[in-house]
């Protein structure tokens, strides 16, 4: 099955729109998202009807959408994005609050494992290093698995039999990655497809992936989308410019 992946939407629904129409258009007949929907961003209420309306959804929550409805309080959160939490908690919709309220932070199904943060500390721990890595394998029964909340796309894993040390690939447009496995089983390794509405690579375009379960591949793509008119609308709305001036350099 081929899975569009993607991550930390933070309710810009320009580019949410961009990477959902790009990952139809190359086939995608499931979703696969790792939390984040809202925080920062102008359209939290549109961005989670589209997200619920995906088909074949596996999803998990982030700490901004815990915190947006009230289930995570707001002490590690920087001022602007705990002011975007403010505005989206006083703005979110009877339905949108009811969406997030039944989401958990980590997920597993038969096919692989989601987790917005890492699997040991869910929603606030950042998978960055490879010796994180290897310290979160124990965590995980079904590979691969699949992470958000850096808005970096990422790649861990374990190639080298001999040594059994972990590497970390930072991965670019168009890069493909294979999922190593054996007959019996998929090998450890974390993907991830960094962030649709607020990358911080220092790439301002959408970052999303696709997943080809039958082949074993992921592969990234990066998207152009209307910087401009999400940036008028965080004006608009009265959420801090640092939050729209940081969509233009990509951090
Ligand atoms: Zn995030």
């Amino acid at each position: 099955m081929l899975y569009g992946v993607f991550s930390d939407v933070h309710s810009n629904l320009e580019a949410l729109d961009r990477v959902l129409g790009f990952l139809e258009d190359s086939g995608a007949e499931g979703y696969i998202c790792l939390g984040d929907l809202v925080g920062y961003g102008p359209q939290p209420d549109e961005c989670l009807s589209r997200i619920r309306g995906l088909r074949n959804l596996s999803i998990v929550c982030g700490n901004h959408d815990l915190a947006a409805i009230g289930r995570m309080d707001l002490e590690w959160f920087n001022p602007y994005a705990r002011a975007a939490v403010l505005w989206t908690q006083r703005r979110i919709s009877k339905e949108s609050r009811a969406f997030l309220a039944v989401l958990e932070a980590k997920l597993e199904t038969d096919n692989f494992t989601l987790a917005h943060g890492t699997p040991r500390k869910p929603p606030e721990e950042y998978l960055l290093s490879p010796a994180q890595f290897q310290e979160n394998v124990p965590y995980v029964r079904v590979w691969p698995l699949f992470v958000g909340h850096s808005h970096m796309p990422l790649c861990f894993r374990t190639p080298d039999k001999k040594k059994g040390k972990a590497e970390v690939l930072f991965l670019e447009d168009s890069q493909e990655v294979r999922i190593a496995r054996t007959p019996s089983r998929v090998l450890p390794i974390a993907l991830n497809p960094g962030s649709v509405g607020q990358p911080r690579d220092h790439d301002p375009r959408a970052s999303c992936a696709l997943f080809d379960s039958e082949k074993g591949t992921f592969r990234l793509s990066r998207l152009d989308y209307d910087i401009p008119a999400v940036q008028a609308k965080i004006r608009e709305a009265g959420l801090p410019e640092f939050l729209a001036l940081r969509l233009a350099f990509g951090q």
